[in-house]
């Protein structure tokens, strides 16, 4: 039984990201959300594009206004008035002011903006009744970003704020890193779909559904290869068919130490190396690690609680290193127990339940019912794991406690 962190270790030194150029596709800016970068970006814009001015107000030279107060005002010729989005048609020339609104681009020979709220108008003439600071309110070509540096770095998760740099850009056309394909299998002779009427003995498969919701919402894409039954022949068939059809392998059940739980032995033969077999984790003490030329496969446990926990634990750093993601690892934060937690002390213990931000503060309280890892009923709406070391046996109320984050924002 590995600890959860070596074994951590071993599957991410078995993951070989995607290659930068091999595995990657061109996509529209519209679509890109959620993608993880396949190279750098550098614009081909100042952004600025042009100076412009920060605010509604006058373009003026600062020579022409330097000293002026409220009981020396300067008084300057108001020569044109430049909307955001056109082209000033005329230089300014000392003893001139423009008339000019935020965003719009400085004529020139201007260099300073006065804000309105410091004028007056008077015919065609403003009087500028306090001295700004030199190149006050103007946003200089350039002074956000220069064309040609560094924008933004491969491996990053695209959102809304980068897509809207990306726009700025004006780049439309983007290379990231192809989805991986995860198959999944759910084994067990017990297993039904949810849309067939349950006979007696017989199981939901719900692990199908919960490890499909997983891979999409970290970006990759479930090929969902159904339910197998416990017979060798079957699952060997069905094995071999999701090997070669995927990056990733998501098989849950079988795995155990049971009479049915052939998983293990299948993988051998079809030539997987077995890298993992068991780790000191509960709920998720079952879990093969095997490698394959083209793809890893991970033997879940079947019990529905169990199989997320691994997942979330093991799966989702596989699978964002796999993706090109440069942050792949699980994010861990301090937090106050709300409730006592208990663990046997052996196998390095995730309970799950709620984080919470109060005052600034995490706080975790533990899920309300039953910790049998049979129970999903509990797990809806997990956001937090916390995490028992081996060998601490209780926390009490108060405590501060590692909670690992998973895939659903603060409560
Ligand atoms: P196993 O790991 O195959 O020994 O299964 C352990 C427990 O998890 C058994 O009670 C199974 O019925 C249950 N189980 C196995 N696979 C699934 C699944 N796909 N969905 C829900 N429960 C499952
Ligand atoms: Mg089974």
């Amino acid at each position: 039984m590995l600890p959860a962190i070596e074994a951590e270790a071993i599957i991410l030194d078995l993951v070989q990201p995607f290659d930068s150029q091999q595995d990657t596709e061109i996509v529209d800016l519209e679509t890109a959300n959620g993608r993880v970068l396949a190279t750098a970006i550098e614009g081909k814009l100042d952004i600025p594009h042009w100076d412009n001015s920060a605010m509604d107000g006058y373009a003026v030279r600062y020579e022409d206004v330097k000293n002026c107060s409220a009981n020396q005002p300067a008084i300057l010729e108001v020569v044109e008035e430049i909307p955001a989005g056109y082209k000033s048609a005329v230089k300014i020339k000392s003893g001139e002011a423009a008339r000019i609104f935020t965003g719009a681009m400085l004529p020139a020979g201007a260099d300073t903006i006065v804000i309105q709220e410091n004028t007056q108008i008077k015919d065609r003439k403003v009087i500028i009744l306090a001295a700004p600071q030199p190149q006050e309110f103007v946003r200089h070509q350039g002074a956000f970003y220069r064309a040609g540096m560094p924008m933004l770095e491969a491996g990053i998760t695209l959102g809304a704020a980068d897509i809207a740099v990306l726009a700025t850009a004006q780049c439309t056309q983007l290379p990231v890193y192809r989805r991986p394909r995860v198959a999944i299998l759910s084994t067990g002779n017990e297993l039904v779909s949810p849309e067939q009427p349950l006979q007696p003995g017989q199981i939901v498969d719900s692990n199908q559904y919960a490890l499909a919701s997983f891979i999409v919402s970290n970006g990759g894409i479930p090929i969902k290869l159904g339910i197998v039954p416990d017979r060798p022949e079957a699952l060997k068939e069905k094995i071999s068919q999701a090997i070669n059809s995927a990056d990733l392998v998501l098989s849950t059940g079988g795995v155990s130490v049971g009479d049915y739980d052939y998983v293990d032995r299948i993988l051998a033969e079809l030539g997987g190396e077995l890298q993992i077999r068991s780790v000191a984790v509960k709920p998720g003490k079952p879990l093969t690690v095997a490698k394959f030329p083209n793809c890893i496969y991970f033997g879940i446990p079947g019990n529905p609680v169990s199989a997320l926990v691994s997942c979330w634990r093991f799966v989702q750093p596989t699978l964002r290193k796999l993706s090109g993601q440069k942050n792949f690892l699980p994010t861990f934060i301090k937090a106050h127990t709300r409730d006592r937690l208990n663990s046997g002390g052996k196998r390095e213990t995730y309970l799950w339940g709620k984080l919470f931000l109060v005052n600034g503060e995490y706080e975790f309280a533990l899920a309300g019912g039953s910790h049998s890892s049979g129970n999903l009923i509990n797990l809806a709406q997990t956001n937090g794991l916390a995490v028992m070391p081996i060998g601490q046996k209780a926390i009490a109320p108060g405590e501060l406690i590692r909670v690992m984050q998973v895939d659903r924002a603060l409560t």
